[in-house]
């Protein structure tokens, strides 16, 4: 029997990290194993697929750009074009749901796309790249996970790239899908789906990477006691496309941040509230928000409402229809 053709494509991270002693788990080099020695220390990955291995960055996921974003889904949608039967994306996991989002988004095919990493470098005790890598090939092999949206595999568990976040600084079950759930979990190498994501992505998305040379320019601002006009003027002053606000509770934001925002959206600058508190949609609050056309982020967290604002910008600056994107993805 032939074996699925799955592609790796290497970003860096820890996955790939390197420490001085086998007790290290911080204070490593990121991203400084190739996909090759990736590849050799799990040789079981080839049992259930042909796997080839690609260097695509080699980077500490903090330093993840939109450049990097653009060139990794133009690879994902020109090999899914082709034979590839799926994708496996080792990456840091600093920024990986914000890699994965912008993939569900971007990439355009019903074949599995996965990203995995890990929390202890691959010169640790116990590290848990060799099994995350292992189960992460394994769910790209697996037609079941098709037509699902761009999955993210850790610790044994499988989440959906619209909901999971890192929700620890250290722990191996960093990843969580708050409020909303995992999809599944990795039994032995092979996935059991409990859920399906309901909202659009890839095959059904209207966003495209190919022939943007950059991404729109948004902010993301964090709401506290106390908090002012300073960093909205900022933005405004930086040229900022769109600015998300992380605002206490249900997206509120302190009066004096309102003020300035309210003044960016008259400036044609799209406003959206999210939430700082990790958990649930952001809804419809005080009228003055509405009056001042600021839009829900939904259950997005705030660096995931920036990705669905810089593509939303662009296809549009109306703020109605980038609403309606926020409840349609
Ligand atoms: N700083 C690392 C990175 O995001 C952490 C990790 O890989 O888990 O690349």
């Amino acid at each position: 029997m032939t074996k699925p053709r799955v592609a790796i494509l290497a970003m860096g991270g820890t996955i790939a990290g390197s420490a001085a002693s086998d007790t290290a788990t911080t204070g490593y080099k990121a991203g400084a194993l190739g996909v090759e020695a990736l590849l050799s220390g799990v040789p079981a990955v080839r049992k259930v697929a042909e796997v080839t291995g690609e260097q695509i960055a080699s980077l500490d996921s903090k330093d993840m750009d939109g450049a990097t974003w653009l060139k990794l889904a133009a690879r994902c949608n020109e090999l899914l074009a082709g034979d590839t039967d799926g994708i496996v994306i080792t990456h840091g996991t600093d920024t990986l749901e914000e890699t994965a989002y912008f993939l569900h988004l971007t990439v355009h095919s019903r074949k599995p796309v996965v990203l995995t990493g890990s929390m202890r470098p691959a010169t640790a005790l116990s590290a848990d790249g060799p099994m995350n890598l292992f189960n992460a090939v394994g769910l790209a092999a697996e037609p079941e996970a098709a037509g699902r949206g761009v999955l993210v595999c850790l610790n044994d568990q499988i989440d959906s790239a619209r909901h999971v976040t890192k929700a620890h600084t250290t722990a191996t079950s960093t990843f969580k899908s708050p409020g909303l759930g995992a999809l599944g979990y990795m039994n032995d190498g092979h996935p059991a789906f409990y859920s399906k994501v309901q909202r659009c992505h890839t095959y059904e998305s209207e966003f495209e990477a190919e022939g943007l040379q950059e991404l729109p320019y948004v902010k993301i601002i964090y709401g506290h006691a106390d908090d002012d006009a300073l960093f909205v003027d900022a933005a405004i002053a930086a040229g900022a496309r769109g600015i998300v606000y992380a605002g206490t509770g249900n997206g509120s934001i302190h009066r004096r941040a309102e003020a300035a925002l309210a003044r960016a959206s008259q400036a044609g600058i799209i406003v959206v509230r999210s939430s700082r508190t990790g958990c649930g949609a952001v809804l419809p609050a005080e009228q003055s928000y509405l009056d001042a056309h600021f839009l829900q982020g939904d259950t997005l967290n705030p660096q995931k409402c920036r990705v669905l604002l810089q593509l939303a910008l662009t296809r549009t600056r109306d703020w109605q229809e980038i609403q309606q994107m926020f409840y349609r993805y």
